[in-house]
């Protein structure tokens, strides 16, 4: 499906955009950033923040850990929030099973953006972002890390068809 979508298309990976901004923006009349924008704009306006994660993964010689792809741990006394065991999302039948604790990690700006913060402060941040990128003609904001908001698959790629409409019925 994704090779179809991108037919005819000429496609660079491994590039970070803000190496090469201005040569890259005069490639396309439009674009559309979908890295954090507070980074678009220097962090003018502050840095926004998000929740990090650590994986620890393991090994276990044993055909089935949890029954089941994803279990959630809620509990205070719990240092991981969720432990993923991938066989189950395929319905491997190894002999062997991998799992991934996951545990919430202090975020910094060097680090993978994960899960946004959207408490007061970091809302009204990107509130000033967001009316910059209203302003601008060249770029489309679109995403998780350019619209500061969590998405789930199904509602990033609804956001993205909508963005599209908007585009061509303006
Ligand atoms: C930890 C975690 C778990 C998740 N689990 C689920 C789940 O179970 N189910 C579910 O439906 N969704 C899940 N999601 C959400 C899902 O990952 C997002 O909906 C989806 O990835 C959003 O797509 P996007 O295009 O907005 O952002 P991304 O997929 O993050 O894409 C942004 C793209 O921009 C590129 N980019 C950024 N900066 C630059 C730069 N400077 N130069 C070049 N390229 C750049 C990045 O490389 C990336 O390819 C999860 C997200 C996280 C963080």
């Amino acid at each position: 499906m994704i090779e179809k979508m991108l037919e005819g298309i000429e496609v660079r990976l491994n590039l970070d955009y803000f190496t090469h901004q201005k040569a890259y923006n005069q490639l396309a009349d439009k674009i559309v950033y979908t890295g954090p924008i507070d980074k678009f704009y220097n962090y003018e306006f502050g840095i926004l923040e998000y929740r990090s994660l650590r994986f620890e993964h393991e090994t276990l010689p044993i055909e089935n850990y949890q029954g089941n792809a994803v279990v959630n741990y809620t509990e205070k006394d719990i240092p991981f929030t969720r432990i993923i065991e991938h066989k189950h999302f395929e319905f491997g039948h190894q002999s062997q099973t991998i799992i991934t604790r996951e545990y919430p990690e202090q975020w910094t700006v060097d680090k993978d953006a994960y899960y946004p913060i959207n408490d007061e402060r970091n809302n009204e941040i990107y509130k000033k972002y967001k009316e910059k990128a209203d302003q601008e003609r060249q770029f489309i904001f679109g995403g998780r890390l350019a619209e500061y908001k969590y998405f789930d698959m199904h509602i990033v790629i609804e956001s993205a068809l909508n963005l599209v409409k908007n585009e061509f019925s303006n």
